[in-house]
């Protein structure tokens, strides 16, 4: 048996083989083994922070520990903890080529600047698309020059679409690009905690430095501030210090300031004094090009088929998009088999049933209205162009938000022939792409719909 080093070293070499590079760039950097108990029945892996120790554990424990058996064939128990590794001082300049030799172990730091942020929130892995295109524009544009472009820069929008992945991704980008600017990342809730037991233990000039002597304060949840007089109280001399030393302040909200209830009118003016983004539900392309990249990453080869249905099906956030992708991970781990399209769809049975269903009188009922056309004027069969846009835009929303078939939406639409649909729907398809007065049509019509 080699030391702790040389097995690990072995162990990782052979899992980068085997894994997808960024994966295996994400998870495994600045990961050692700690300790080799019970004459190699157990051994204790050391990860960087929790949010790795739990990818690990979950997705690669049985991985590493068949891999980890080659070198050490009496292993049966896998543990991991996190905990840092100390470099060589020589060493300390260099990164991602040599991380595991010379280091010694060392005892867990207690304040670690980077063990509350997810190793994969970084702007690399954020898909961009029309939904979130602007908000990721502004969030790199901070990233780039911290207190010189937008400040503060507020970003919202609902639950699961990426505002924490994007303010994230300001931190690892303002890491990188001036590794000496001191960043601070927090939830609002974290804040008010923070704040009470400051007070109860009467260390408010501790709380201030803690807050006030940063570069960057990246605050998420914002909206949590809601009715939290005191809090809100420190919260405004927390901003004005900052702001007045121009230093970059990032807030996300799953709501605009001006909705965030009981808020001091003061700091509500202030959240609004720089940049304010929102990240909007994505549209089917964006979901699209978010499955191929994570089925990738995964190493998941699913055909283009059984995307384009998911895509299809799931499309209220992105967490439920991964949601999907982890059950058929897991199903075609366990299976090994190929998967078919009817098989993703009974997978995906209990996701898809929660989905809004709408019946298709209401939707004519809703374009007719958005358009000022009559009913009978839609399902007519004249030419004239009020009338033939919004029948494609239909086509498209029965197709696109309810997967109806093309022949299905040739009945709703009283048409013979279903070739008009297909044409239709590719018509819009099309035109979203560089018509933007469209896309606001069929965002309001979806959102009169209640699909948001
Ligand atoms: P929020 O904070 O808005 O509720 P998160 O930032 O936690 O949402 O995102 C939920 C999940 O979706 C995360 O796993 C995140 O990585 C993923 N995600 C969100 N937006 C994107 C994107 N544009 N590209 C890739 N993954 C995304
Ligand atoms: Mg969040």
């Amino acid at each position: 048996m080699g030391s702790k080093e040389e097995i690990w070293e072995g162990v990782l070499g052979e899992l980068e083989i085997t894994l997808s590079r960024p994966n295996f760039n994400t998870w495994f950097k600045d990961t050692f083994i700690v300790d080799i108990k019970n004459n190699g029945k157990k051994v204790i892996v050391g990860v960087p922070n929790t949010f790795t120790l739990e990818w690990l554990e979950n997705k690669y424990s049985e991985e590493i520990k068949k891999t980890l058996r080659k070198f050490i064939p009496e292993i049966s128990d896998l543990e991991f903890q996190v905990a840092h590794l100390e470099k060589t001082s020589e060493e300390t300049e260099e990164k991602e080529e040599k991380p595991l030799k010379h280091f010694e172990f060392k005892a867990p730091q207690k304040f670690s600047k980077t063990k509350d942020l997810n190793p994969y929130f970084t702007f690399q892995n954020f898909v961009v698309g029309e939904s979130n295109r602007f908000a990721h524009a502004a969030a790199l544009a901070v990233a780039k020059q911290p207190g010189k472009s937008y400040n503060p820069l507020f970003i919202y929008g609902g639950v699961g679409l990426g505002k924490t992945h994007l303010v994230q991704a300001i931190a690892w980008e303002i890491k990188k690009l001036f590794p000496q600017k001191k960043i601070l990342y927090f939830s609002f809730e974290r804040f008010a905690t923070d704040f009470i037991n400051h007070v109860k233990a009467g260390k408010m000039e501790e709380f201030k430095k803690k807050y006030r002597e940063v570069d960057v304060l990246l605050v998420d949840d914002i909206q949590f501030i809601s009715g939290k007089e005191r809090t809100q109280d420190e919260f405004f001399h927390t901003f004005n210090n900052l702001y007045q030393n121009q230093k970059q302040i990032v807030l996300t909200s799953d709501r605009p300031p001006k909705s965030i209830p009981l808020l001091e009118e003061r700091l509500r003016s202030r959240f609004e004094w720089g940049m304010i983004v929102d990240i909007a539900p994505p549209d089917y392309e964006t979901r699209l090009a978010i499955l191929k990249h994570k089925s990738e990453e995964r190493n998941l080869n699913l055909p283009q088929k059984i995307l384009e249905f998911i895509a299809r099906q799931i499309q209220n956030n992105i967490r439920e998009l991964e949601g999907a992708l982890n059950k058929i991970e897991a199903y075609v781990s366990l299976t090994q088999k190929e998967l078919t399209l009817a098989q993703t769809k009974k997978l995906l049975e209990s996701l898809i049933k929660t989905k809004k269903t709408v019946d298709p009188e209401k939707i004519i009922k809703t374009i007719c209205e958005y358009y000022q056309i009559a009913k009978k004027e839609l399902l007519s069969h004249k030419r004239e162009q009020r009338l033939a846009l919004p029948r494609q835009v239909i086509m498209y929303l029965l197709r696109h938000e309810f997967n109806y078939s093309f022949p299905k939406i040739a009945e709703i639409l009283n048409r013979k022939d279903h070739t008009t649909v297909i044409y239709g729907c590719g018509k819009i398809e099309k035109e979203l792409n560089n018509n933007s007065l469209i896309k606001r049509d069929i965002d309001t019509i979806k959102q009169r719909l209640m699909l948001y």
